[in-house]
């Protein structure tokens, strides 16, 4: 799935139309752009794919990607406990997308 899929799907479920800029977005913390994990490549919402490893990355070198909602919100309510029980880790790298 990329990012916009995901974005697209949780707006319908908000009863929203297909978010388009980088407002509607970030309501869904999705940044609109971000840097592929393995090639460096700029992407784009539309070609992002979120990995396991919580990077994005392009089509050609996505490894570990989400294939449905079912997958990408078992995930995010991973994150979300463990979160609860530790501080939040820093990440320096500018890629890293934390989404939720
Ligand atoms: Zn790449």
């Amino acid at each position: 799935m990329t990012l916009l899929e995901i974005a697209t799907i949780l707006a319908a479920r908000d009863g929203k139309p297909e978010p388009t800029n980088g407002e509607d977005f970030a309501a869904y913390n999705i940044p609109m752009f971000a840097g592929c994990q393995y090639c460096g490549e700029t992407l784009a919402v539309y070609n992002a794919h979120p990995q396991h490893n919580g990077y994005v990355s392009c089509k050609q070198c996505s490894r570990a990607p989400f294939v449905d909602m079912e997958e990408w919100e078992a995930r995010q309510e991973l994150e979300a406990s463990a979160h609860d029980s530790t501080q939040e880790e820093a990440h320096d790298d500018d890629n890293y997308v934390h989404l939720r």
